[in-house]
Parts: C-alpha cells; sequence; structure tokens
C-alpha cells in the first residue's frame, strides 16, 4: 500500500507517481487524509484535465475566474471519487473527508456519500482484515 503523503511527497493513483506537496496545502490541512485530497484536487486540476490549463487564460480576463475554478475542482472530486474510489476505500476516506475540503457542492458530497463509508468503522474492519490476511501470506 502506497503512503498518501511521504517526505513532501504525494502520491497520485492515477499516474501512478509521486508529485511534490504544495506547501501552502501543509499548512491549511493537518490531517493527512484532507491534505492529500487537497493537493490531488488540484494536481488533478492541472495534470488530468486539458481543459482547465487551455481555458484558464481565457476564462481569467474576460469571465469570472474564481467561479470557473470551483467549477474544476468540483469537477476534479468527482473524478477523483469515480477513478479511485477503491484507493480511497483502502485508505479510510469518508464522506465527511470530502465535506472537509473548501467549497464542497452538495452534488460532490452526495457522490462521496454514495460511494464512501460514511464513518471509519467498516473501513478500520476492512483495514483489519487487510492486515490479517497478508500477515497469513507471510507465513
Ligand atoms: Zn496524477
Amino acid at each position: 500500500m502506497n503512503a498518501l503523503i511521504e517526505d513532501g511527497h504525494v502520491f497520485c493513483p492515477l499516474c501512478n507517481e509521486t508529485f511534490e506537496e504544495s506547501e501552502y496545502l501543509r499548512t491549511v490541512f493537518g490531517e493527512v487524509k484532507q491534505r492529500w485530497l487537497a493537493n490531488l484536487v488540484t494536481h488533478y486540476r492541472h495534470e488530468h484535465v486539458n481543459y482547465y490549463n487551455n481555458g484558464v487564460g481565457y476564462v481569467a480576463a474576460f469571465h469570472d475566474y474564481d467561479s470557473f475554478k470551483h467549477q474544476a475542482n468540483e469537477r476534479a472530486k468527482r473524478q477523483i471519487l469515480r477513478k479511485c474510489k477503491q484507493f480511497l476505500i483502502t485508505h479510510g476516506f469518508t464522506s465527511v473527508d470530502f465535506s472537509a475540503l473548501q467549497g464542497t457542492d452538495p452534488k460532490t458530497l452526495e457522490l462521496a456519500e454514495r460511494l464512501l463509508p460514511k464513518s471509519n468503522t467498516s473501513t478500520y474492519l476492512s483495514l483489519l482484515l487487510l492486515t490479517g490476511a497478508s500477515m497469513l501470506d507471510g507465513e
């Protein structure tokens, strides 16, 4: 299992590689899951969505950049939920981690609640089972 963040490097399950952690986000989020999520949303917007970088210059000049960025963030969160669902569950994410992020839309939260456990109880159990299983494998 890959660490979410290690030595200032954030793991992206889509690239299967790490990227450098945002220093700003490190000051905002003390909790590692939420810090990872915030880093991944930014990374996703820039690395996994072409329309964002293509659109930024135009939108910043002529439209409302903040609302464009907000929509891009929400879309990134929903894509991360869909594409990384198993990774999120394995690492103990719950819908609460999504509601902790700034400005998360009801639509995004609804998806998080549908795809992720609501509390850590079931996750602890599956982690316990995973740990037990790998211990048996090692014997
Ligand atoms: Zn990536």
